[in-house]
């Protein structure tokens, strides 16, 4: 293992820029041994320890000022049974080298996020989601997991070996262990026939129940100054060799190219930037983008459709709320929008997803719509994503872990029905807080009153 002991200018920084630490140590373990050692060597020391994922959270759910470890060398499927789809992982493969691998087993992730450069446990600890109605987040598509704990000791929970560990560390922000490894039970690989096109928004909001109901996996995007929604519905073909079934159509490479990184990155990201240098433009240029939605239809492997290429920089915020509330959160938005004294540059985006079982999960019982407010990187965001929380709270809003929130403690508790058998099951597993940091400081409370 490579550890590099306080270089102490070495800075972690995430992708968004909205969190920086300097951990006091580095380590790189590439086997579980050297995992274990990590985390007893750090406690030697009288360090905290945090794994890093690939910095893609808003929050500073990974920053350490203690032991960081990089888990860039522990990476790849170790097993995979293509009868049952029940795939183990090393916690630090990407999910894009993840889907790649399943690709080759003719396997794939029944539902992913927009993008793919997460880790795979960075991903989960933080509840990450795609959209569907049916189906609930990437924890959902867990069925067991390897943890080191606090004490160099490695366990292995599912829903029959140590299931209240299991319950709190499937969505657990790095707070109980290390994830080691990831048992997903993945789906016989897919096509995805992928529906775009623009759509009033009041239109949406009416159809919304049907729109989410009758697609696989539905969202939309809305600029906040517009009227126009962009509805994306991408919905599962029967399986290639089911007759009548047409071969995929993906777009044309030439296509993917102009769309994808001209259009939605080059373009737009240029848009952003005249939009930065001149605030009072936003509006118009939000119009723009708007009317410049357009419609597009095809079909590819399942995680080509899911993901797609985020190369301009923002803040995000993103709350679950109970799927009935989001119309009441989109009139209150386009009203406090055009009243905020900064403009507002990015899309707001709207996904599903379905009740689950997993404690901390955005979604623990109860049906959810997702609402994903963004703004350019540089441009003021507070009194937006500070308007918007007012609005989430009163409708018993859900805060993304990985995205930028303010609840503590004390506003997440009444949220969570099972956010004190979380706590307890983390003082049993963690009872020094050796795996803590400011931010789990600030949402689950000081580690003395566990
Ligand atoms: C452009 C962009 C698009 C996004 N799209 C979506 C989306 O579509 N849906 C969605 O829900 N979210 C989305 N997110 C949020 C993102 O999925 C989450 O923030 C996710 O946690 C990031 O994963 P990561 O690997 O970067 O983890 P990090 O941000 O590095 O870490 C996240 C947490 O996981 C912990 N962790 C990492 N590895 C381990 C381990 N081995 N064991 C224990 N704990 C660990 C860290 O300590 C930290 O607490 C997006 C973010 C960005 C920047």
């Amino acid at each position: 293992m490579r550890s590099q002991p306080a270089p102490g200018r070495r800075v972690w920084r995430n992708w968004a820029g909205t969190a920086t630490a300097t951990p006091a140590r580095w380590c790189r373990p590439g086997t579980e041994a050297e995992i274990c050692a990590a985390v007893k060597d750090a406690a030697s020391a009288g360090l905290t320890v945090r794994a890093l994922g690939s910095g893609h959270s808003f929050t500073a759910a990974a920053a350490t000022s203690g032991a960081a470890l990089d888990l860039s060398a522990w990476t790849g499927i170790i097993a995979a049974d293509t009868r049952t789809g029940l795939v183990t992982a090393r916690s630090g493969t990407t999910l894009r080298a993840l889907n790649a691998e399943l690709g080759g087993l003719g396997l794939a992730m029944a539902n992913l996020g927009d993008i793919d450069a997460q880790t795979l446990a960075g991903a989960l600890s933080t509840g990450t989601h795609g959209t569907g109605a049916r189906l609930g987040g990437l924890a959902t598509q867990v069925e067991a997991l390897e943890l080191v704990l606090a004490d160099g000791s490695v366990v292995t929970c599912s829903a029959s070996a140590r299931p209240e560990l299991f319950a709190a560390a499937r969505v657990g922000l790095g707070a109980l262990g290390v994830i080691t490894t990831v048992t997903l039970r993945c789906v016989p690989s897919f096509t995805l026939l992928a529906d775009e096109r623009p759509m009033p928004v009041e239109e949406v909001l009416e159809q919304f129940d049907a729109l989410a109901g009758a697609n696989d996996h539905f969202e939309f995007y809305w600029f906040p100054y517009g009227r126009q929604a962009l509805v994306k519905r991408n919905n599962r073909l029967p399986a290639p060799d089911a007759q009548a079934t047409p071969p995929p159509r993906p777009l044309p490479a030439w296509r993917r190219f102009w769309e994808f990184e001209v259009m939605e990155n080059a373009a737009f990201g240029a848009l952003c930037r005249v939009g930065r240098a001149a605030p009072r433009l936003i509006p118009s240029l939000n119009r723009l983008s708007s009317a410049a939605l357009s419609s597009r239809t095809y079909t590819d492997t399942s995680h080509r459709v899911f993901v797609t290429p985020r190369r301009v920089r923002f803040a995000e915020s993103e709350y679950a709320v109970p799927r009935e509330s989001l119309g009441h959160v989109i009139a209150e938005l386009r009203r406090a929008v055009p009243r905020l004294a900064d403009p507002v540059m990015f899309p707001v985006e709207v996904r599903v997803a379905a009740a689950d079982d997993i404690w901390l999960s955005t979604g623990y019982g109860r049906e959810s719509a997702y609402v994903a407010i963004h703004q350019y990187a540089g441009l003021p965001y507070q009194a937006y994503f500070d308007r918007f929380e007012s609005i989430v709270a009163e409708l018993a809003g859900r805060p993304h872990w990985g995205k930028l929130h303010s609840l503590d403690a004390g506003r997440l508790r009444p949220l969570y029905p099972r956010f004190d058998d979380f706590r307890r099951v983390r003082a049993e597993a963690d009872p020094e807080g050796r795996f803590g940091n400011a931010y789990l400081t600030r949402v689950f409370g000081p580690t003395r009153d566990l």
